[in-house]
């Protein structure tokens, strides 16, 4: 049952993938290669379950798990749908969306869904593209496959590798969910607009960057403009003792392990702080928006 949901949501995500598979190391690490490299993800995870346990409000957050790593730790998945949360799809091998053909996203998309429905025993209804690597295409196969929703589109152009898409006639932009086609939905990850200027907030690297009290101030701006604020995050962000890759770019290195140390203590500031607001999952909030 979904609760009934009033005042103001925080959906918090996390995009279950290690630290060898993010697209700023991949000329460095290849796809072929990751089989050798150590998993962390797993003990992240955990960490970040515990955290939503230890803290007193009533926490449901999203996992978009990859399917590259549910293959390898399907323990790891029963344990965060046991925990309540809800288990949704990052795809497969974390192909950018737009770098795939039609044929090959669309069977990514499926044997990332099939998994998880295998492990869980439930229909998994969400999809994150890698690198928010959207497009309208990409939303079209992703519906085809069979999802309720999508949670790719991040507005923030100056990055570079994220995607983008057309909103539909008939929705008023800058909204917390859109209505795509009929039963199927987009929830955006949030960022801060200031006038004209969108600035990145929705997490990642600016959540590490920023001080706390700048952030936070920013997320509260977000919620009294949507009622609502998208979080996301990577297990890897909250591990300081995972292999470092020196051969990569200085940029690439800065974005990756830029305040790493301290992002687990922000993540449990960031829920404290907000403790008397609605943790929901991405499901739930779609729900409570009156659709299904
Ligand atoms: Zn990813």
């Amino acid at each position: 049952m979904d609760k009934i949901v009033q005042g103001k949501r925080i959906l918090l995500t996390f995009d279950v993938e290690d630290w060898f598979q993010v697209e700023n190391f991949k000329e460095y690490i290849p796809f072929s290669s990751w089989q050798t490299k150590e998993l962390r993800v797993k003990s992240n995870t955990l960490q970040i379950l515990d955290i939503l346990d230890s803290i007193t409000a009533d926490i449901r957050a999203t996992f978009f798990v990859l399917g590259w790593i549910a293959e390898r730790c399907p323990d790891l998945v029963r344990e965060i749908q046991k925990r309540g949360h809800e288990v949704a799809s990052h795809g497969f091998n974390h192909h950018l969306c737009y770098n795939q053909s039609e044929d090959d996203l669309r069977y990514d998309l499926k044997k990332s869904k099939e998994l998880l429905e295998n492990i869980t025993g439930e229909e998994i209804m969400g999809y994150r593209a890698p690198s928010f690597s959207i497009t309208d295409n990409a939303l079209r196969i992703i519906r085809e496959v069979g999802f309720l929703y999508d949670s790719s589109y991040n507005s923030y152009e100056g990055h570079g590798r994220y995607g983008s898409f057309q909103l539909p006639k008939n929705q008023k932009p800058n909204q917390p969910l859109y209505t795509l086609s009929p039963l199927f939905y987009e929830i955006p990850v949030s960022n801060l607009r200031l006038g004209n200027k969108v600035i990145p907030w929705g997490g990642g690297g600016y959540f590490r960057l920023l001080p706390f009290f700048i952030y936070h101030a920013g997320v509260q701006r977000v919620l009294n403009q949507k009622n609502s604020f998208v979080f996301y995050m990577h297990p890897w962000e909250i591990d300081p003792e995972q292999p470092r890759v020196s051969e990569a770019k200085s940029f690439y290195r800065f974005r990756h392990y830029i305040n790493i140390e301290s992002a687990k203590r922000k993540l449990v500031k960031l829920i404290k702080c907000n403790d008397k607001k609605s943790f929901l999952t991405c499901r739930s909030f779609i729900a409570s928006c009156g659709k299904s």
